[in-house]
């Protein structure tokens, strides 16, 4: 630094005058232009003083471009997309089902339009905003009425509080079960003013269990989807027919939480067996609740079917009113439940259970087409392959059950002790991508598991910007 004495840090005018800052105040705004760049002076001043900067770090037109810089991040939009090669299909995280084109036209439409969504265009009277998707739901499900919530926690938070508050709720020691998110069926019951009554046993439960605990204070039986965990071997469990029986013999309500709840026989598309919301009400349940963002592939909403005099009774809540669901979901609902009265064109129009359904060859050809230019843009230092590999459905459906499906699988070619920093690298680069990549890292390697690459261009437009740090 000269002798002539320490740099001078340019006041704020001074830098506001300068030309480069004319685009930054007509893109972001004046106010939003001075405050960010009082900031950025403010943090220089130590460092101007204790003399660690450069004359040239200083001047008004490098100021500028550091608080253009600022001002564009601070803009960007916090909910970005992003490419999930997880081999996760319904990843909660990554906000579960993909909406089918029909579904995001109506979002469209019932964002940017007033709509009838609690007014009965025939009788020019007030409606019910569950109106909108009653119809279709008892076609596809033999439901006598349906509500809609939030999701499906809420929709058991409701339905608990509807049916059995300040009661007694019966339920198998096996189904008492978490959720990811700290959803746990107990301190739900709890919540809900249901008084837990828990019977048989972990692994087996017995109708004698059940009829055993059955008392004055009972107010319903509860059955819950073990969705996200399986219990094998030594095992009893009573069928869901038999158990309402019982519960009707004792004139008791049966609630099922189905979780995911399938509209219809997925095994149809070579998917493992998960029960249906018709079958289930065939056997005799009288409420059935399932999400609307897992195997249904929809929005994320909480339906509650069954009965007619259980869910007027249920919609009678005042919680119903803080659990209800907005217009957007509903227009989405409607739209995706719409497709289920076509089931041979399904696969094509529904995006999971298109991905879902996306046969393993497939997958493989892509991977085996892309993995020549991975391998170029990492460098010797990987080893990339094209490989077969196994994913999941997600959201707590089938947890043991496996999708085969085909990786890009990157080693890299280190020491032992370098691999794991090595892999945390790449995975930290794929994610700096303008459009993040996510993948999985499992048995030293990092697997980008491609059924869910639909945007193959997106994808292998951005490539070239990645940087690994060695
Ligand atoms: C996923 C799940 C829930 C919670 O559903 P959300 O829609 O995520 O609120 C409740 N019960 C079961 C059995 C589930 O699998």
């Amino acid at each position: 630094m000269s002798a002539s004495g320490a740099l001078r840090l340019p006041s704020v005018d001074g830098v506001l005058r300068h030309p480069a800052c004319l685009p930054l105040a007509q893109r972001y705004g004046r106010e939003a232009l001075l405050a960010c760049l009082r900031q950025l002076l403010d943090e220089l001043r130590s460092s101007v003083l204790n003399g660690q900067l450069a004359a040239i770090e200083i001047r008004p037109e490098v100021l500028a471009g550091r608080v253009g810089e600022r001002l564009a991040q601070q803009q960007r939009s916090q909910v970005r997309r992003v490419f999930n090669l997880t081999g996760t299909v319904l990843h909660t995280n990554l906000g579960r089902a993909l909406l089918p084109e029909e579904a995001i036209d109506a979002v469209q439409m019932a964002a940017r339009y007033p709509l009838n969504l609690e007014f009965d265009l025939a009788s020019g009277k007030r409606g019910d905003r569950d109106d909108l998707i009653e119809g279709l739901i008892r076609e596809l499900t033999g439901a006598e009425a349906v509500t809609v919530v939030n999701n499906n926690a809420a929709a058991v938070l409701l339905t608990l509080n509807g049916l059995g508050a300040r009661k007694e709720g019966i339920i198998s020691r096996g189904e008492l079960i978490e959720i990811g998110g700290a959803f746990r069926i107990p301190d739900i019951m709890a919540r809900a003013g249901v008084r837990l009554h828990e019977v048989g046993t972990t692994n087996r439960t017995h109708a004698r269990d059940y009829e055993a605990a059955i008392n004055p204070r009972s107010g319903l039986i509860m059955r819950v989807h073990a969705s996200n965990y399986s219990i094998e071997g030594f095992t009893a469990r009573v069928p869901t027919a038999e158990l309402a029986e019982l519960a009707h013999r004792h004139d008791l309500p049966l609630l099922e939480d189905l979780g995911s709840g399938s509209l219809l026989d997925l095994t149809r598309w070579g998917l493992p067996a998960e029960p249906t919301v018709r079958q289930a009400l065939l056997d005799g349940a009288d409420i059935v609740t399932f999400s609307g963002d897992k195997l249904l592939g929809g929005p994320q909403a909480g339906l509650i079917v069954g009965r007619k005099e259980l869910i007027a009774k249920i919609k009678k809540n005042p919680l119903k009113r803080a659990l209800r669901v907005d217009k957007l979901t509903l227009a989405a609902l409607e739209a995706v439940l719409g497709l289920y009265r076509d089931p041979d064109r399904l696969a094509e129009r529904l995006p999971s259970l298109r991905l879902l359904t996306r046969p393993q060859a497939d997958i493989f050809a892509q991977a085996s087409r892309l993995q020549p230019l991975m391998a170029e843009i990492l460098g010797s230092v990987w080893q990339v392959s094209a490989v077969e590999a196994l994913g999941m459905i997600g959201s707590g459906s089938q947890p043991v059950a496996r999708l085969p499906s085909a990786a890009l699988c990157c080693r890299p070619q280190v020491s032992k002790r370098l691999r794991g920093r090595c892999l945390l690298n790449l995975e930290a680069a794929l994610r700096a991508l303008p459009i993040p990549v996510l993948g999985r890292i499992d048995d030293d390697a990092l697997w980008l598991d491609l059924r869910q690459l639909d945007d193959e261009p997106a994808w292998l437009a951005q490539l070239p910007q990645l940087q690994v740090d060695p």
